[in-house]
């Protein structure tokens, strides 16, 4: 289990002091991937360099597993982590990164091996096993990075945008790979700006935003929170001019709107999923109609996020 509690952070320059954190906190579970979402300078980096320990914050407290990062080696070794930039030697070999990785968590020979191979053959670097790291591409860095994070049995896999630069078959396995450790029981932090991504992947999403946490939910509740239109698609038999207007009666003209065509009607709303349910409900079961199918559709994860970044 990981704890942020009422974490802040400021950055002094020479010319400015910034805010990049501000009584953040959170309880990420055992087993549960938590994303974090934001924009460039939200502070998500900063999230997760204090929660590795590299960062110190000003103030607040943060934990893994009941520990400290002033407990130092066994907090180190609670977590993996994928950085944006950095965290690979890129002098060495592949394969040399990778021997390091498993060496300083102290790992015996052949287990280092065997885990080596694995997953050099998991995320296709074999052909490069022996490349000097500096010679590789963004692309495959970011792979060598991944790779080692998934080398080690430890309870949290942190993230730091991990999918920038990516090939897409790679990408997928990598998120498929972050679904089964989590059903393990791993612990999965992962920071990105790609809302479909997070929306797919993550149990919770945690909206930060100009150092705060806006607001932490199910993707699905986001949703049907913050989606300003949702709409209930409705497949139906053949309908006329008097089952549309029927239909039409039972809308409330405030926030309902719809179009029809012979086979289906649209129905859109700025209430809530809940509320399309329930209208669904009261046409079918209060005019004669043949409702073959229902659709229901939110506005995507994008347009919450902008919508709760405007509301700031
Ligand atoms: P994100 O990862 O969401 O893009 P960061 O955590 O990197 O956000 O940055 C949050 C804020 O802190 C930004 O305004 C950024 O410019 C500032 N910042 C980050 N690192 C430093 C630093 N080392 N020195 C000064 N300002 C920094």
């Amino acid at each position: 289990m990981i704890k942020f509690e009422n974490i802040s952070k400021t950055y002094k320059t020479k010319t400015s002091v910034i805010q990049a954190l501000t009584d953040v906190s959170a309880v990420i579970d055992a087993g549960e991937i938590y994303g974090v979402i934001g924009l460039n300078g939200a502070g998500k980096s900063t999230m997760i360099k204090i929660l590795t320990g590299i960062l110190k914050q000003d103030k607040g407290k943060v934990f893994i597993n009941g520990l400290e990062p002033s407990a130092k080696e066994k907090y180190r070794r609670q977590y993996c982590v994928t950085y944006q930039n950095f965290g690979l030697d890129m002098h060495l070999s592949v394969r040399s990164n990778l021997e390091l990785h498993g060496m300083l968590f102290g790992l015996g020979k052949f287990e280092l091996k065997k885990r080596v191979n694995d997953v050099l053959s998991r995320f296709d670097l074999e052909q490069y096993e022996n490349s000097r790291t500096n010679e590789l591409s963004g692309g495959y860095r970011k792979r060598v990075q991944i790779a080692r994070n998934f080398m080690l049995d430890v309870p949290v896999l942190i993230f730091d945008e991990p999918t920038v630069g990516l090939d897409p078959i790679i990408k997928n396995s990598f998120l498929s790979d972050i679904k089964s450790y989590a059903k393990k029981g791993c612990t999965i932090v992962i920071t990105t700006q790609v809302l479909e991504e997070a929306e797919k992947l993550c149990d919770k999403i945690a909206v930060l935003h100009k150092g705060k946490i806006l607001d932490v939910n199910t993707p699905q509740i986001f949703k049907s929170k913050y989606s300003k239109q949702n709409q209930a698609i409705l497949y139906t038999g053949q309908i006329d001019d008097a089952l549309i207007l029927e239909v039409q009666k039972r809308l409330d003209k405030e926030t309902d709107s719809f179009t029809s065509d012979k086979f289906c009607i649209t129905i859109t709303s700025t209430n809530d999923t809940a509320y399309l349910l329930e209208l669904v409900n009261k046409i079918s079961s209060s005019i004669k109609i043949r409702i073959n199918s229902v659709e229901i559709k939110n506005s995507s994860l994008e347009d919450v996020f902008v919508s709760i970044a405007k509301e700031d």
